[in-house]
């Protein structure tokens, strides 16, 4: 079957969390002129950071992914060099402390897409679906899903890619959430020199905890592209499903082609996770086991704010690295919401955010981030952890 083909197949599964575009027309019009322009990553790039993946995955390497919940289009350069920034000094103290290398990747030059759990949001307008769909002004008419916006992200996108490719984040790759799947679509390329499938907007990308139903079009997306590919896991997840990911996303058992992203919360990860782990190592599969301690973790302020807390956090590393510990697997690797900006967003931490701070730097259009001073704190933590092992990582 030509490659044209496999994909419309796979794009007509059910896909959810897609955007209600007032108009398809004007959607297909967009694709089209996304189609026509160069990738924004490269075949050779995702190749690379595929062989490191690979060592994460044998246990020889530790992948740090974070960023923004959600980069917007306004974000001055400064942000985005910040975040860089605060991603790489984590990887060195992480680096440093363990004697391992470690693969930073950014949620970076991409993440503008954002699941949402309502359709509308608390005043009861259609909900913001990141920078990619709509805006988050609380005004109607700037709810509205408008398909340009994935032009001015791919731009934004190339923008971000070019600042990285400066001398000074050289290792950075990129991924994000393939949500978004018209913006997603047009930007595949088939490498001639493989003949395998690529999707080109960024390095690694991954399937949501809302996205991630096995017969849906996210799903059957992953499958076809051979960037490296990963999948949130929910405290929800069966050791069944974790089984199917490993078999269908890594077909050919190669090593770091698949990362399974666990973001239970810390009241439910030593309970749930171990099933998960045991099972995929059954198939025969090296995927790469990450923690988001994240996700599973938020709450709301008294003051209403989306917040976490920083304890919290650090329990849910502490829980999945004593799974792995006592599993004799591989803790390969974290994804973090932060960035290199002094927000307060999530509670506690080195400088003691509390709830009354919150409103201080409330800056993230969706979900809570650490700030630098939290980034830098957890990766001292994360690097004790891995260092408590019997053997490093291991
Ligand atoms: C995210 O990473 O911002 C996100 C929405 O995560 P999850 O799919 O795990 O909820
Ligand atoms: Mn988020």
């Amino acid at each position: 079957m030509e490659w044209s083909e496999r994909i419309s197949a796979a794009l007509s599964r059910p896909a959810a969390q897609q955007p209600p575009w007032p108009d398809p027309g004007q959607v297909r019009s967009v694709s089209a002129f996304l189609a026509t322009l160069p990738p924004l990553v490269t075949p050779e790039e995702i190749r690379a950071l595929r062989r490191q993946t690979a060592r994460v995955a044998r246990g020889e390497a530790f992948l740090l992914q974070g960023g923004d919940c959600a980069e917007t289009f306004d974000a001055p350069r400064e942000h985005l060099v910040g975040t860089a920034a605060t991603l790489l000094r984590m990887a060195a103290v992480l680096a440093e402390a363990t004697g391992t290398p470690v693969v930073p990747v950014g949620r970076l030059a991409g993440q503008y897409a954002k699941p949402r759990s309502d359709a509308v949001d608390g005043l009861g307008l259609p909900v913001y679906r990141g920078d990619i769909v709509n805006a988050p002004a609380p005004d109607p008419h700037q709810r509205i899903p408008d398909p340009v916006r994935m032009i001015q992200a791919h731009r934004t996108a190339r923008a971000a890619l070019d600042l990285l490719r400066t001398g000074r984040f050289t290792g950075v790759h990129t991924s994000h959430e393939a949500l978004l799947l018209d913006y997603e679509r047009p930007q595949l390329t088939v490498d001639p020199t493989d003949g395998l499938l690529y999707g080109g907007s960024a390095h690694l990308l991954w399937i949501g905890e809302r996205t991630r139903r096995l017969d849906g079009a996210h799903v059957a997306f992953a499958e076809l592209i051979a960037n490296p590919v990963a999948v949130k896991l929910g405290p929800g997840a069966t050791p069944a499903e974790a089984a199917e990911y490993a078999e269908r996303l890594d077909p050919h058992g190669e090593p770091g082609r698949l990362t399974l992203i666990s973001r239970m919360g810390s009241a439910r990860v030593r309970e749930v996770l171990p099933a998960l782990v045991e099972r995929v190592a059954a198939t025969g599969r090296q995927v790469v086991w990450q923690c988001d301690p994240m996700h599973g973790n938020t709450r709301v302020s008294a003051l209403g704010y989306k917040t976490r807390h920083f304890d919290d956090v650090v329990d849910e590393l502490e829980g999945f690295f004593e799974v792995h510990r006592a599993l004799g697997t591989h803790p390969g690797g974290v994804h973090l919401e932060f960035t290199g900006d002094r927000v307060t967003e999530c509670l506690g931490g080195p400088g003691e955010v509390t709830e009354s701070d919150l409103g201080g730097r409330y800056e993230s259009t969706c979900d809570p981030r650490l700030n630098v001073d939290q980034a830098l704190e957890l990766a001292h933590r994360i690097a004790e952890l891995s260092a408590k092992g019997t053997s490093l990582f291991r």
